[in-house]
């Protein structure tokens, strides 16, 4: 599996306090580099701003290309050399995107500053330009179809709203209901031609592996079958994790891997194996070294150290939000 990373995701920083910090990549790394699973590491090259410009509108590029020092949100700062590691953070996504396409297998994106909510003329909650949106809309020069599902415990309003009028990007999320950035209801389907392309499964607190697998047998894995992409996309965020600081899901580390396997089994089955992963949120450093060398791991068949396994969900919490989905999705696929 081609893990695509770049030294200068390192330097990228908000301020000294900030959960989105280099230690979450340092902290993956090293488990990477203890498991001998940083086999095969690319180097990406920076997305140009004519690449920028397949999703984003040019003023705000310009934007981010000239605040220099200041505070775009609550949460999310600007410094001299942001606009540079975005730009490599792009980069990243279309490495990923080609190398899962062309080589025929799985690829992860370990990017940093990380991309699902920033949509074509904004930016926030710490991400500045939309890595996964990039990288659908490059494997679209080559495809028809492609899906991406966003397992981030914050819905990726960026990405929705980039996609939702559109029937060629498959974009299904599952997220904490309630939590920033506020977005992505159950009865929210996408508009105009894209009505019945965006799939929202908000989960209430507490929701955690139980409720995945059935979200994924009875309403992603389906959906997938039926939508049938030529390419697969992932937005890993580890903050859906029940260590995770800033939110309350319950998934584990194992729960993760079972995901990522699942997607990669689909990959298998209907898109010759091109399915490429991007990391997004996820502020608790070891249970993301878990989910990321677990993953990774599973490509090379090998059982990676997992600290965090326990399940917490085993009453199926969010059984009802499926339940009420699979209603309002029955207009569209067959569930
Ligand atoms: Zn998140």
């Amino acid at each position: 599996m081609a893990i695509i990373f770049h030294p200068r995701y390192l330097d990228h920083y908000q301020n000294s306090y900030h959960p989105e910090s280099p230690e979450r990549l340092l902290a993956i790394n090293t488990k990477l580099d203890e498991e001998r699973l940083n086999r095969e590491v690319l180097t990406p090259e920076p997305a140009s701003e004519n690449d920028l410009e397949k999703i984003h509108t040019p003023t705000h590029i310009n934007f981010i290309k000239n605040v220099g020092e200041g505070r775009i949100d609550l949460d999310t700062v600007s410094h001299e050399e942001t606009f540079e590691i975005a730009l490599l953070a792009c980069g990243g996504a279309l490495l990923a995107a080609d190398n899962s396409f062309f080589e025929r297998k799985p690829a992860m994106g370990l990017l940093r500053p990380p991309g699902h909510h920033a949509g074509a003329d904004y930016c926030g909650g710490f991400c500045y330009f939309n890595n996964i949106a990039l990288a659908a809309q490059h494997l679209l020069d080559k495809v028809k179809r492609v899906a991406i599902v966003d397992i981030d415990v914050h819905h990726g309003n960026g990405t929705s709203d980039i996609f939702c009028k559109r029937k060629d990007v498959l974009y299904i999320s599952t997220h904490e209901w309630g939590i920033f950035p506020g977005t992505g209801p159950v009865n929210y389907v996408g508009e105009g031609e894209g009505e019945g392309y965006t799939v929202n499964i908000p989960f209430p607190s507490r929701t955690g592996d139980m409720s995945y697998t059935l979200a994924w047998e009875e309403i992603i894995e389906p959906i997938l079958d039926q939508f049938k992409p030529e390419a697969l996309l992932m937005s890993v965020g580890g903050d859906a994790h029940y260590m995770d600081p800033l939110a309350s899901l319950t998934l584990s580390s194992l729960g993760y891997v079972s995901l990522a396997e699942k997607l990669i089994r689909c990959a298998k089955r209907f898109c010759d194996g091109r399915v490429s992963f991007y990391l997004e949120g996820g502020y608790h450093t070891g249970a993301l070294a878990d989910i990321i060398c677990g993953i990774v791991g599973k490509f090379y068949d090998k059982e990676t150290p997992i600290f965090f396994s326990e399940v917490y969900d085993l009453d199926t919490l969010g059984r009802e939000t499926i339940n009420e989905l699979k209603e309002i999705q029955r207009r569209y696929w067959k569930l």
